[in-house]
């Protein structure tokens, strides 16, 4: 058993580094196994003590100081620091390092994917580089020089612009990058390989001339477009939403098949999971052509938000990613719809999120202490960090929020900053105290607001009571309230706004700051009970708790104008509807609810995104957080029973929209995505009614499908059919697309999705299943382990075997991978007895192997 449980970094422990290093210069000789790695760093003292650099599987060949070689005795070597004791004021520090690329399964500093080097060094990777001050206070500008074999490593890139580069006469050659932005060495980064390109050029809203590249496999430049249009999209509107500009004349995107995370900001030089470059019409799902949008959006704003303004230190994690989760979600919401990108920003919030607060790894969206850096790129850092900003836009007002950004913009750039520092430009531009609303970011659990209502028809007035509760979580007993924004409004059972005093376009923002308030709204004009509609637009990441039967829910439905209360309305009511079921296994499903499900799908036909939300009822996760002990074997069957109902209900307007073509020519916009929406939901219900009918019908939907959404539906409801034409289906998929990576990635999600944990044992020893490719591990064990609840919780542990054999092979390999797969079993304290010993179980089989830092951290928290 492993004794050294991971030791915890503190925020209250922060100090400044104790020199600055205005300036290094970096030299690589690129060799797979034996790369060769110079620096020369320009450093000043700032404050007394010794120079501790940071590096790990380092081969030392040299250092100097000022020109001097160093004795052994003149600094100390450990596995992970390199000290030395005695150094001037101001000196010049040279190193000399040989590493291995080729033997880095990490996938964490330097390494080789797909025959070529790449980088990936958030958080912690460039000490697996060089020795350095590896955090993200330390800032210095960047000078790189790469020299490698011409044949093999054609095109070599780094941050910044190029310089000067040509050919030596042993047929290696020589490139220069040059980044005059001094930026934290979590953002450096370097490829070298032989790529195709997707080229084109951008100019800024100041004149200034940028050349744009996306470098792809060999063959596949074409699939770039679409990740090249986003980008320029992307520049474009960080110009016009918040007047930032892009600031060197070269920016590059680099797709790489094997990387632990979506993309990475790395200046100048993007580095992206090749699932979010690649895309055509008939490899990628219009899910892919979003995803893809969003996340170069994504890393492309970090520029501002990330990179010239970064984080003082990892607690600060947040800052950078909860306010650049924030503006990709506005930037999807401008370019497509916004009511249907916030339903399903909250789906992903609560299905991640929510359930990451209920559980053992709950954490503050600013911690005050961490295991293992590498666990903190969580749901409460990225999507509650995100919600937290949209809470403040709220809480301010949008106008206080936009000039509190330019503030942020404008005295913090080029900085290294806290949440305090952000908060504080918002302080200054609202003249507002937001300390409790800071709260927020220090205290983990998901608030639950109590409302109840009382009606006064002699004063025409309406009063709430509204309460606040957060529960206990990891370390953290009890809470302070905090400031809940709530969007309300006042409805007639017709849908019409009601005037209460004090507000503006039959719209007001309650805010609910002490523990228990109670707010009178006086109508302005006579009417009978109004309909309230409260939270709208999901204004802050909270739980309503509201005692309404099921008809006041339905009369509500009817009457909201709100687009996300109407979804969120029939979720509560099929939820509600599911647990019935469940109690209750001979009941039929409740008419009445169907019935009403049913006409507003109808009805909401022509915006069909939102109405194939509305045919999305509650997934098992989120049904997990309502109830404990949970049985998600029994959940499945419950909620298929409701499915079904629903099938059946809208069986004559699936056959008639799915009697259309799908729309021609394919283009990957929002509208034509939309009826694909649809069109992919009433597959899906298809499947629910479970017959051969069923099954031959679509057999020949996935025959005529002209794109892989459709596909990939028909595909996805085929896989629990027990016919000859799943068996069909599954083989011909396979055949068409074995020699695309990112397209067998989703045969094998879609089937572990709907599977047992024996199609996850037999796909994980398929001859395509690869250890060494995060895709393709996510693809089996994620895929299984966090959608497919029933059966990775099944009784006879199968499930949790499965998943506890890839974890421990995948730790061998690559540690953040594994710890990322352990999260799978956060629920398992929730579950009914059966399931929970079978995953105690496997916890503590994996506890007594000698795993990663990384694991170690999650297996000590999700056990403690
Ligand atoms: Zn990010």
């Amino acid at each position: 058993m492993r004794t050294d449980t991971p030791v915890s970094v503190k925020l209250e422990e922060y100090t400044p580094y104790p020199f600055e290093i205005d300036q290094v210069s970096l030299d690589f000789s690129l060799e797979p196994s034996e790369t060769r790695v110079k620096a020369r760093m320009t450093v000043r003292r700032t404050q007394p003590g010794p120079l501790v650099l940071d590096g790990v599987k380092l081969k030392l060949n040299e250092i100097r100081l000022d020109g001097k070689t160093l004795g052994p005795d003149a600094y100390d070597l450990t596995d992970e620091t390199l000290t030395i004791r005695a150094v001037p004021d101001a000196f010049v520090l040279e190193t000399d390092v040989t590493i291995n690329p080729s033997a880095n399964t990490a996938l964490s500093g330097l390494y080789i994917s797909g025959g070529r080097f790449c980088s990936q060094c958030e958080a912690t990777g460039f000490r697996h580089i060089t020795y350095w001050p590896d955090r993200p206070d330390v800032m210095s500008r960047f000078h790189v020089r790469m020299d490698a074999d011409k044949s093999k490593y054609p095109i070599l890139l780094s941050n910044g612009t190029p310089g000067e580069s040509g050919d030596h006469s042993d047929g290696r050659h020589y490139a220069e990058w040059d980044d005059p932005h001094p930026k934290p060495s979590y953002l450096f980064a370097l490829c070298a390989g032989d790529y195709d390109v997707w080229r084109d050029t951008f100019t800024t809203m100041n004149g200034d001339h940028v050349d744009l590249g996306v470098y792809v496999d060999k063959g596949q430049a074409k699939s770039a477009e679409w990740a090249m249009e986003s980008l320029k999209a992307s520049m474009k509107w960080d110009e016009e939403r918040f007047g930032r500009a892009y600031d060197l004349g070269v920016f590059n995107i680099v797709a790489v098949r094997d990387f632990n995370f979506g993309a990475m900001e790395n200046k100048g030089l993007n580095i992206f999971n090749s699932a979010y470059v690649l895309a055509s019409q008939e490899s990628a799902t219009d899910a892919d052509f979003e995803a893809i949008e969003s996340i170069v959006g994504h890393e492309y704003f970090h520029n501002w938000t990330g990179n010239r303004i970064t984080c003082r230190d990892w607690f600060q994690l947040c800052l950078k990613e909860g306010l650049t989760v924030f503006r990709d979600q506005e930037f999807s919401s401008d370019l497509r719809s916004r009511p249907v990108q916030r339903i399903k920003d909250v789906m992903r919030l609560r299905a991640r999120q929510f359930a990451e607060d209920a559980g053992p790894l709950a954490h503050p969206a600013r911690p005050s202490k961490y295991g293992s850096i590498d666990n903190l790129y969580t749901g409460t850092v990225y999507e509650k960090g995100s919600e937290l900003i949209r809470a403040l836009t709220v809480f301010i007002g949008i106008d206080a929020f936009n000039k509190g950004m330019q503030i942020y913009f404008n005295e913090y750039d080029g900085t290294a900053s806290t949440i305090e520092d952000f908060y504080s430009c918002f302080e200054k531009a609202s003249g507002k105290d937001l300390s409790q609303f800071r709260l927020w970011y220090a205290q983990a659990g998901t608030p639950e607001v109590k409302v109840e209502e009382s009606w006064d028809a002699a004063s025409s007035t309406l009063t709430l009571t509204l309460s606040q509760k957060i529960p206990a979580t990891p370390g953290q007993p009890t809470k302070q309230p905090v400031p809940i924004p709530l969007r309300t409004a006042l409805l007639d059972g017709k849908g019409a706004h009601v005037g209460v005093e004090g507000w503006e376009n039959g719209e007001g923002v309650i805010v609910l700051e002490d523990e228990k308030m109670t707010v009178d709204l006086k109508l302005t004009g006579t009417s009978d009970k109004p309909l309230l509609s409260i939270n709208r637009q999901f204004s802050a990441p909270v739980r309503i708790d509201r005692e309404l039967s099921n008809e006041a829910l339905l009369e509500l439905a009817a009457a909201e104008t709100d687009p996300f209360n109407i979804w969120d309305n029939f979720q509560t009511l099929a939820r509600t509807e599911i647990f019935r079921l469940l109690d209750n296994p001979q009941s039929p499903p409740d008419e009445a609810l169907v019935g009403a499900l049913g006409d507003a799908v109808r009805s909401n036909e022509s915006d069909p995104a939102f109405a194939a939300l509305l045919t999305a009822l509650p997934d098992i996760g989120e049904l997990f957080q309502h109830r404990e002990p949970v049985d998600p074997a029994g959940l499945n069957d419950a909620r298929k029973r409701l499915r079904k109902a629903l099938g059946e209900n809208l069986k004559a307007d699936a056959e008639r929209i799915l009697a259309k073509p799908s729309p021609a020519p394919f283009k990957p916009n929002a509208e034509q995505a939309g009826i694909r929406a649809l069109r992919s939901a009433m597959i899906g219900l298809t499947g629910a009614l479970d017959t051969a009918d069923a099954s031959r019908k679509l057999k020949s939907l996935f025959d005529a499908a002209s794109n892989m959404t459709e596909s990939l539906a028909c595909l996805r409801t085929l896989v629990p059919f027990e016919t000859a034409e799943r068996d069909e289906v599954i083989e011909t998929f396979y055949e068409t697309w074995k020699e695309n990576p990112l397209v067998i990635d989703k045969w094998f999600a879609v089937q572990v999705g709907q599977g047992t944990a024996d199609d996850a044992r037999r796909l994980s020893q398929h001859p395509d299943f690869d250890l060494s490719n995060p895709n393709r591990v996510r693809s089996v064990a994620a895929a299984f382990s966090m959608t497919n609840l029933a059966a990775f919780h099944a009784r006879d542990g199968e499930g949790h075997k499965v998943i506890g054999d890839i974890i421990l092979e995948a730790d061998k390999r690559n540690p953040a991978l594994a710890a990322r797969l352990l999260t799978s079993f956060e629920q398992w304290r929730k579950l009914e007895p059966v399931a929970k010993a079978s995953a105690e179980k496997v916890l503590k089989d994996l506890q007594s192997q000698s795993l990663s830092k990384n694991a170690s951290d999650i297996l000590a928290r999700a056990l403690g």
